[in-house]
């Protein structure tokens, strides 16, 4: 089919020329958006991410008309800026003044693969909680894999934070449902719940997660990947995404050498904001998420 810009006719193109304008063909646009899709890849955006980024960058701009003088890798470049942007702010959620303004207990649940850093990611959190002066209580949810319970425990200890924690094996459904109850009658303001996160036997994973979501109703639902983590995030972000709907995701190990474009993958799989990233590995080492610091350094 003829594209816009072949289809726009003489009589526009006369008048563009005497205004000092060109009107913007595909063929003009083909290099500086090859370039920027290359930059995306390098970045870690999953490639049909990058792919689709770069289709709507081109839909947007073909036909449209420039100025004689001015670039149209400069252009381009600024269309690519906004569609990340639009991305990344397309809803926004702030996770402080959320716990600020709801009814308490405030619950949330985190979903995620083992090893992506979700544990470490509750205790940051916890933390951070802590010292705005909320009471905070953790669920050890991830009741199947051997160990996960010790080691939530340590972080609580090492917080001061109470830990709600069945036996291994139990139901997380009810190791949550105790914690909530917990909370109110205790008064504490947030319960943080972690969840199991075994990809081998992701049916039964995604039921469990499921029902949690039906027993619990939690306010939010938190997915924890990584940053460094390329096509893979997209698929458990959307696998993760259809069992549970998500509110929001934190991407760990940011301090590592990558620009995480897992970022970007994502919040365009999810349509969800991207909430925190994890920065190391203390208690300290969270960052809330800034879509034009991390627009900047994924284009630069
Ligand atoms: P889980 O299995 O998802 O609960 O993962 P853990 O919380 O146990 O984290 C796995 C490893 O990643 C641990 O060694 C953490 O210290 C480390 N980790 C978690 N978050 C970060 C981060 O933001 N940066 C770095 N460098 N390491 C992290």
């Amino acid at each position: 089919a003829p594209q816009p810009a072949e289809k726009a006719g003489i009589l526009d193109k006369a008048v563009a020329i005497t205004k000092g304008e060109v009107i913007l063909t595909e063929k003009d646009l083909e290099g500086p958006l090859w370039e920027l899709e290359m930059a995306l890849l390098e970045s870690d955006v999953a490639l049909p991410v990058a792919e689709s980024i770069i289709d709507s960058v081109k839909k947007g701009l073909s036909g449209q008309r420039k100025r004689l003088l001015s670039s149209t890798g400069d252009l381009v470049e600024d269309a690519l800026r906004d569609s990340l942007l639009g991305i990344l702010s397309a809803h926004t959620l702030d996770f402080e003044e959320y716990v600020k303004a709801h009814e308490k207990p405030v619950t949330v649940v985190f979903t995620g693969v083992n090893g992506t850093g979700k544990t470490t990611t509750i205790a940051k959190l916890a933390e951070l909680l802590k010292e705005k002066g909320y009471g905070v209580v953790i669920a050890a949810g991830d009741t199947f894999r051997a160990g996960a319970i010790e080691q939530l425990e340590k972080h609580a200890d090492r917080l001061g934070v109470k830990l709600i924690k069945h036996q291994q094996g139990s139901d997380p459904a009810a190791v949550i449902y105790d914690a909530v109850a917990y909370a109110r009658s205790n008064r504490k303001d947030v319960v943080l719940a972690d969840t199991a996160g075994r990809l081998h036997t992701n049916v039964n994973l995604m039921e469990q997660l499921k029902k949690i979501s039906r027993v619990i109703k939690p306010d939010l639902v938190i997915f924890v990947d990584e940053a460094i983590a390329g096509n893979d995030a997209v698929e458990r972000a959307r696998l993760f995404n259809d069992a549970v709907p998500i509110s929001g995701s934190i991407l760990t190990k940011a301090d590592a050498d990558s620009k995480g474009g897992a970022a970007i993958s994502i919040a365009h799989i999810t349509g969800k904001p991207i909430l925190y990233l994890g920065i190391g590995q203390g208690y300290k080492d969270l960052k809330k998420f800034d879509p034009e610091w991390f627009v900047d350094r994924l284009l630069e």
